[in-house]
């Protein structure tokens, strides 16, 4: 009997208990706005902030609309602006250019390397073209954070950190978002607290996080935030510093609360599953698995793999095989943009680039999520079928060749 699994990639588990009642509590006393507060009442948004500069250890935290709007906003807060260019990683996702083109800002990519981390040696080549990096951990790789800082130091690059698929991720025990200048995280359903949409912005930069919070759309509401810069900062900048609406709201602030005390213990379980899959990947041949270095500590909220040089009919047919046995590979080599998954060549707003190492990398790149409803038995299961669907095509190439 061939085995087949039923599961859902997309769904995510349920809001904890104690979020729903926060929630509800919220909803009960209609002051949603977060700057609509009873008098001595501090609202859930800057609560939420607090609870995360402690987690990180940041100085200030700025709660918003989304991830995007969080990149969006350091973009702005570090002065970059129309026309500039802004240094980037060529493996990533949408949003990731896209907050760059929102700014009006270009686009300069950086290749990606077998460990799907940024390439060092390609940065410190391009680190002259630009003041900014936007540093996309993409699907929760670290690179050497100590190099890149070395490297971006010396370029006198300011760094932001796209931790949409970090959050709780560190490298040698300082976490990620905190080696640049500025982190960036997403609470979108599909990362690792759910809010529905919702982003966290971090720094210790009290100037640059005095203009995004005026330019999160504050008015001049700053003193009702905690973790923020002292009120004499917010007066060098406020009337030069543009309102561009894009706050967290007091309904989502109350939801993600209960789910960042508990990320520590949610890392883990993610973990299991990871190792689980990674487990039953091993010792495949033709399948490249992606290496976890000593110093990164990660959330396995993904799996990537590689199948290196494979001819691309042989990499969609893997990807066919799975699908029919109910495990959803993406392939980032298809051409046309599909679900969450695109290319550089695919961002047209973008100028377009010549990225060699990155394109042969995406042609056999294999990813896949690993949501917290997936049992370990799920795990091991879907890792026996794409071990014997990489293996069958393998061996037919084998035997056509
Ligand atoms: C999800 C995501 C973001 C932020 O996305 P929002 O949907 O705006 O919260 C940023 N970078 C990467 C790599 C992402 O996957």
């Amino acid at each position: 009997m061939t085995e087949r699994f039923t599961g859902s990639f997309t769904q995510q588990e349920p809001i904890p208990e104690e979020g729903i009642e926060a929630a509800l509590d919220v909803l009960r006393s209609g002051r949603l706005h977060r700057y609509n507060t009873a008098p001595g009442e501090v609202s859930q948004a800057a609560l939420l902030e607090q609870d995360f500069a402690r987690m990180t250890g940041a100085k200030y935290c700025l709660a918003l609309a989304s991830g995007g709007a969080a990149m969006t906003t350091a973009l702005r807060a570090a002065g970059v602006g129309p026309g500039d260019p802004v240094l980037t990683n060529a493996f990533t996702l949408a949003p990731v250019p896209g907050a760059i083109a929102a700014v009006g800002a270009r686009p300069v990519f950086v290749e990606v390397t077998p460990d799907l981390v940024i390439d060092l040696a390609d940065l410190e080549a391009k680190a002259g073209q630009a003041k900014v990096l936007l540093l996309s951990h993409m699907r929760g790789h670290l690179c050497d954070m100590a190099r890149l800082m070395d490297i971006c130091r010396a370029a006198g690059l300011i760094v932001i950190e796209d931790c949409a698929h970090t959050m709780g991720a560190a490298w040698n025990g300082t976490p990620s978002g905190r080696w640049g200048d500025f982190g960036c995280y997403s609470c979108q359903t599909y990362k690792h607290v759910n809010s529905g949409e919702g982003g966290l912005l971090i720094s210790d930069d009290a100037e640059a996080m005095a203009r995004a919070i005026v330019l999160s759309g504050s008015y001049m509401l700053y003193d009702r935030h905690i973790a923020a810069p002292e009120p004499e900062v917010f007066e060098r900048v406020k009337y030069d510093t543009p309102n561009i609406s894009s706050r967290m709201d007091n309904l989502r602030a109350a939801i993600l609360r209960p789910q960042l005390a508990a990320l520590e213990a949610q890392v883990t379980r993610w973990n299991a599953r990871y190792h689980e899959i990674e487990a039953g990947l091993m010792g495949v041949p033709g399948l490249t698995p992606v290496p976890r270095p000593e110093a990164e500590s990660f959330v396995g909220s993904s799996i990537q793999f590689l199948l290196r040089d494979w001819p691309e009919a042989s990499v969609r047919e893997v990807v066919a095989r799975c699908a029919a046995r109910g495990v959803e590979l993406k392939w980032f080599g298809a051409a046309d943009p599909v679900g969450f998954t695109s290319r550089h060549d695919s961002w047209r707003y973008a100028e377009r680039q010549s990225l060699p190492r990155t394109d042969a990398i995406l042609a056999g790149l294999l990813d896949m999520r690993v949501p917290l409803t997936f049992s370990l038995e799920d795990c091991r299961l879907i890792a026996r079928i794409i071990r014997a669907e990489v293996s069958a095509v393998w061996q037919g190439q084998a035997a056509a060749e």
